[in-house]
C-alpha cells in the first residue's frame, strides 16, 4: 500500500491532520484496538487511490520537551516506511529551533517531503509562511488548516501523484500471498525459516515497490506462494526494536497485502484476545484463513486433546466457523506439509468461480424445499443466483423483495452454499439484488 508518514515536533496539529486524513475509515481500525496502545496508523482514500497515514509522534505525550533521539525516531521510521513524508509546521509559532532540527535530519532522505503549514487559517497568517523556506526542505510549502480541512485536498492531491495506481500490472498477479501472522513468540519465524531451508528455492526476491518489504516467492512442498512481509526475515531497522505499534502496522499491512493468513497460535497458551482480534480482521478484509496451533510437541495428548482444542478456538471466534486449523510444531515438523497445502486449499478455494448453472441447479431445490418467510403476507422469490466477478468471492441473489431477506435466512443460504461448494476457510459475501 502507499504510505504517509506525518513527522514534527509537538502541538503542531499532527493527530488532527492524521484523524482528517483517515476520514470516516478510521473505523477498520477500531478491531484492533486493544491490539495497539494508541491510535498512530490508519487507511484513508483519496482520488480513489488508498493510503495508510502513520502519526509517527503518537508516543509523545503532554510534553513539549522533545529530545534528539526523538527526532531521529520520527524521521528514521518515517524514511523507512513512508512513499511520501509530510513535515508539519505552526505558521501561529512561526519556525522554530525544533522545526530546524527536524529539517537537518530530513534533508538526508530522498524521499518526497511536503512541508505542510498548520493552521493557515487567515491571509495574515498565509504571508508568514515564508519563513519556513529558509529550512530548506521540501519544494513547495501546504498552507492548511487540519482544524477546519482547508488547504488539505490540495496537499491531498499533489500526494497522491506518488502513488501507484490500483490494478497497475502486477508481476505476482495469480500466485498466492500468505501472511503469517501472530502473537510474538508463537513460531511465526520459525516456520518461515523452515519453508525457506525445506527446499532453499527462493525463486526470486522481489523488492516491494514502494519499500523494502521482502516479498519472498517460494517453492517449498511444490508449490508456489509468496510470503508476504514476514517480520522475523527482515532487516531489523534500529528504530523498530521495541516499538510495538510499528510491528502491529506492519502486520496489518501483511493481512491487508495477502490472500490468505496463516494466524499461528502458540498451544501452550491457547487462543488469545489479540488472536481473535487478528482473525476478525482477516475475515472483514475478507482474506482467507488458516489456524495453526504451533508447539504442539509440547502438548501432552489425550484422546480428545485436539478436538477439544479445536472446539475452543471455533467458540471464541464465533460466529465464524468455517477456518481450518493444524497443529503443528515447528520444532518436530509435524504437519508442516499439511499448513503449506491448507493454506494453499484455502487459496483455490477464494478463487474458484462457481458456473451460474451449477450454482442454481444446487441451490435452488435448497430455496425451494426452505424458502424465505413470507412477510407480511408478501412472498419472496429468489429467482437466479450468480457468482459476480469481483476479487472475493461474492454472489448475487435475484429477487423480488430483497429487503425482505434477513438474517437468518442469508444463515442458511451460506451454510448451503458452503455445504455445496466447500469455501472452507474463506470469508463469502451474500447480496441480493431486485431482478
Ligand atoms: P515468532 O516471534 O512468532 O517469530 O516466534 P519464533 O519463531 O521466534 O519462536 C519463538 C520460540 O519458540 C523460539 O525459541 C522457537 O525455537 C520456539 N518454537 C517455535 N516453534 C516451536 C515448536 O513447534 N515447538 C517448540 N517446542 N518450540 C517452538
Amino acid at each position: 500500500s502507499n504510505i504517509i508518514a506525518i513527522v514534527g515536533r509537538p502541538n503542531v496539529g499532527k493527530s488532527t491532520l492524521f484523524n482528517r486524513l483517515i476520514g470516516q475509515r478510521k473505523a477498520i481500525m477500531d478491531n484492533v484496538s486493544g491490539v495497539t496502545r494508541d491510535r498512530s496508523y490508519g487507511h484513508g482514500e483519496w482520488c480513489g487511490k488508498f493510503f495508510t497515514v502513520i502519526d509517527t509522534g503518537g508516543y509523545v505525550h503532554g510534553s513539549d520537551d522533545i529530545f534528539e533521539s526523538e527526532i531521529n525516531r520520527q524521521v528514521e521510521l518515517a524514511m523507512n516506511e513512508a512513499d511520501v513524508i509530510l513535515f508539519m509546521v505552526d505558521v501561529d509559532a512561526g519556525l522554530t529551533g525544533l522545526d530546524e532540527e527536524f529539517a537537518n535530519v530530513l534533508r538526508r532522505t530522498k524521499k518526497p517531503v511536503y512541508v505542510v503549514a498548520n493552521k493557515a487559517d487567515n491571509n495574515a497568517r498565509m504571508h508568514q509562511m515564508g519563513e519556513f523556506y529558509a529550512m530548506g526542505v521540501g519544494e513547495e510549502i501546504y498552507p492548511i488548516s487540519s482544524q477546519s480541512g482547508s488547504g488539505t485536498g490540495e496537499l491531498l492531491d499533489e500526494v497522491v501523484k506518488h502513488f501507484k495506481d490500483e490494478g497497475i500490472e502486477d508481476p505476482d498477479a495469480g500466485i498466492p500471498k500468505i501472511a503469517v501472522l501472530g502473537r510474538p513468540n508463537a513460531g511465526k519465524s520459525s516456520f518461515v525459516n523452515l519453508l525457506l531451508g525445506e527446499e532453499r528455492n527462493i525463486v526470486t526476491d522481489i523488492a516491494g515497490t514502494t519499500r523494502d518489504a521482502i516479498h519472498s516467492r517460494y517453492n517449498a512442498f511444490g508449490k508456489e506462494f509468496i510470503i508476504v512481509d514476514t517480520a522475523g526475515l527482515r532487516r531489523k531497522s534500529k528504530v523498530s526494536e521495541d516499538i510495538e505499534f510499528y510491528s502491529v502496522m506492519r502486520a496489518i499491512r501483511a493481512l491487508e497485502d495477502a490472500d490468505v493468513c496463516i494466524v499461528m497460535l502458540d498451544a501452550t497458551r491457547g487462543i488469545e484476545a489479540q488472536d481473535v482480534n487478528i482473525i476478525t480482521l482477516a475475515e472483514k478484509n475478507r482474506k482467507g484463513i488458516v489456524i495453526l496451533v504451533n508447539k504442539w510437541d509440547l502438548v501432552e495428548k489425550e484422546t480428545n486433546t485436539t478436538k477439544e482444542f479445536e472446539e475452543e478456538i471455533l467458540s471464541r471466534i464465533a460466529p465464524i466457523k468455517y477456518v481450518p486449523v493444524v497443529f503443528t510444531s515447528v520444532l518436530t515438523k509435524q504437519r508442516i506439509h499439511k499448513a503449506v497445502e491448507k493454506a494453499m486449499e484455502v487459496y483455490d478455494n477464494k478463487t474458484q468461480k462457481i458456473p451460474t448453472s451449477k450454482l442454481n441447479d444446487l441451490l435452488l431445490p435448497d430455496i425451494e424445499r426452505y424458502p424465505p418467510p413470507a412477510i407480511k403476507g408478501k412472498f419472496v422469490k429468489i429467482k437466479y443466483v450468480t457468482q459476480l466477478p469481483t476479487h472475493n468471492p461474492t454472489f448475487a441473489f435475484f429477487c423480488n423483495l430483497p429487503q425482505y431477506i434477513k438474517e437468518p435466512y442469508m444463515r442458511y443460504l451460506e451454510n448451503r452454499m458452503r455445504e455445496h461448494f466447500g469455501f472452507e476457510g474463506v470469508p463469502i459475501k451474500l447480496i441480493f439484488r431486485k431482478k
